[in-house]
């Protein structure tokens, strides 16, 4: 049998496309590794307790943004309840609020940092470039430009007055700083360095205005919480693929993909399958491509990977605890250390931490909660170069500094015992969900980097097509969430 679309990785990008494309007609089947899907946006069991694999907000779903879209094309329902405030974030041993009005937000912020008239032009334009930034990608369904054809239509379609928005994909948050002469305030840097961190993986120097804009106003959209878990969501989506006659198998790890007879694709696993289709959606980071391809396919990806030979890695723990936790905690925390204090191995200075809702008995009993918490693992390729001894020992060490940073700073942390804990490093998420050196993240942004320059869609080898977090929009769960939109767009266009 010949597939019209094979996906490979089952991971939010990947599955969007395939339901969407079940859904136009295709006959889809989605090839995943692992035993569980959704990658990175998933949940796993332990002990009775159900903890996040990587991504524990959730937004996306409103005007213009791509889980919006999704929600109503694929008529899905999903669990969702709206928090609201989302997130604190703690600074000096204060509690910074991320309230979702914005105006309430921006009351915080003059408070919080001061300079006032620099404030307010800031997060003036954060908001309205945020707003402009989900509205154009929502309507630019061929960007990157593959084609004449591509640039015509990004022509019809934009307006000309949007123009003078675009130098902001060219202007650094930085020199907007300088601009706004904020750039000596250095709480209002560091605060927005580590939020950016956790949106875009950079820092104000390397952060195009743009793209900073819906990273710093992420709080300011509706966030929700997924009861039972993130897997909710590529549930809900595989849900979908089926209802409309296509297929996911787990425990199919991709081994080879080769071009065939008539224009078709070879699909060959690990168990030694064969899948033949006419078109191939790879859902995996840039850095696992050369691997899968033989001949100039791998040299091509091999190429494009190493232009990108900057990426984050990520240590994890998750932590199920009897529940003494301050009530009034918000759902969401980013602790940002003490200057001059950064996590051991890890190079990071802050540290994110989600918690389960209380009574969300799907994950733990009555009178527990669940604790994601997660930092930034720069040069994660180092984690792999110690012995087993050192691995153990830099493992334990940088656990010790997380826990008894939360025992000091996360109210009722100390007086709630521990029932379950499980720490993973950059190996386990290539172990878990096999991304290339534990990269994880995306490609981070970068001022090097111009906006068409972005990895499309589309690739030089005909009906061989990209999504995930490494492609254009990148990044996040709206991201990736567009990411398949996108391919799925393009591929639609060029069935039959
Ligand atoms: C610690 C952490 C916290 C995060 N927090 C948030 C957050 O709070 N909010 C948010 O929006 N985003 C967050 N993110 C980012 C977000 O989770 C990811 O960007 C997004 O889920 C990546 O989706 P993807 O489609 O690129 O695929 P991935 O999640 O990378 O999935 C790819 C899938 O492919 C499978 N696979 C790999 N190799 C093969 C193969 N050879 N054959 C078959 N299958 C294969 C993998 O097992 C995996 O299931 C976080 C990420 C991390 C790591």
């Amino acid at each position: 049998m010949i597939y019209d679309l094979v996906v490979v990785g089952a991971g939010v990008g990947g599955l969007s496309a395939a339901a969407l494309l079940a859904k136009a007609g295709m006959r889809v089947l989605v090839l995943e590794a692992n035993y569980l899907p959704g990658g990175c946006c998933s949940s796993y069991w332990r002990k009775g307790f159900v903890f996040e694999t990587g991504a524990t907000t959730l937004m996306g779903f409103d005007e213009n943004q791509p889980l919006a879209f999704l929600e109503k094309e694929l008529e899905l329902t999903l669990p969702k309840i709206e928090i609201e405030p989302a997130m604190t974030v703690w600074m000096d041993g204060k509690p910074i609020l991320r309230p979702k009005s914005k105006n309430e937000w921006l009351n915080i912020a003059l408070d919080t940092f001061g300079a006032p008239r620099g404030q307010q032009k800031l997060w003036n334009l954060i908001f309205n470039l945020s707003d402009f930034v989900w509205k154009a990608s929502s309507r630019n369904l061929r960007f990157p430009p593959a084609s004449i054809k591509d640039l015509l239509t990004l022509l019809i379609k934009n307006s000309i007055t949007d123009l003078p928005k675009l130098r902001y994909a060219f202007r650094s948050m930085q020199q907007l700083l300088v601009d706004l002469e904020l750039e000596e305030n250095t709480r209002l840097i560091r605060f927005l360095n580590q939020q950016l961190l956790i949106t875009a993986q950079s820092t104000v120097e390397a952060t195009p205005v743009l793209f900073a804009a819906p990273a710093l106003a992420y709080t300011n959209y509706s966030n929700y919480y997924l009861p039972g878990g993130m897997l909710q969501l590529p549930q809900a989506l595989i849900q979908k693929l089926e209802a409309y006659g296509s297929q996911l198998l787990l425990r199919n790890k991709v081994v080879n993909i080769l071009p065939a007879r008539k224009q078709t694709y070879r699909i060959i696993t690990e168990k030694g399958n064969v899948y033949v289709a006419q078109k191939v959606l790879v859902n995996l980071p840039i850095w696992n491509l050369a691997a899968l391809c033989n001949g100039v396919m791998q040299a091509y990806f091999a190429k494009l990977a190493a232009k990108f030979n900057h990426y984050w890695g990520a240590f994890t723990v998750g932590i199920a605890i009897e529940d003494h936790l301050d009530p009034h905690l918000t759902l969401h925390h980013q602790f940002i250390l003490p200057q001059g204090i950064i996590i051991p191995f890890c190079e990071s200075q802050s540290i994110f931490v989600s918690l389960s809702m209380p009574n969300d008995s799907e994950r733990c009993k009555p009178g527990e909660r669940v604790l994601a918490i997660s930092t930034h693992a720069e040069n994660p390729k180092k984690w792999f170069m110690l012995s087993k001894t050192e691995y153990e020992t830099t493992k334990r060490q940088v656990l010790d500094f997380i826990l008894n940073y939360l025992r000091q700073n996360l109210g009722g942390f100390q007086e709630s015992k521990i029932l379950y804990l499980h720490a993973s490093t950059p190996l386990s998420w290539q172990d878990w969900i096999y991304r290339h050196e534990g990269s994880v993240g995306g490609i981070p942004q970068s001022m090097q980097r111009p906006i068409y320059k972005w990895n499309s869609a589309i690739t030089p080898f005909k009906n061989f097509y990209l999504c995930g977090d490494t492609v254009y929009p990148g990044q996040g769960i709206p991201g990736v969430t567009l990411s398949g939109i996108i391919a799925a767009h393009r591929i639609l266009n060029e069935w039959e």
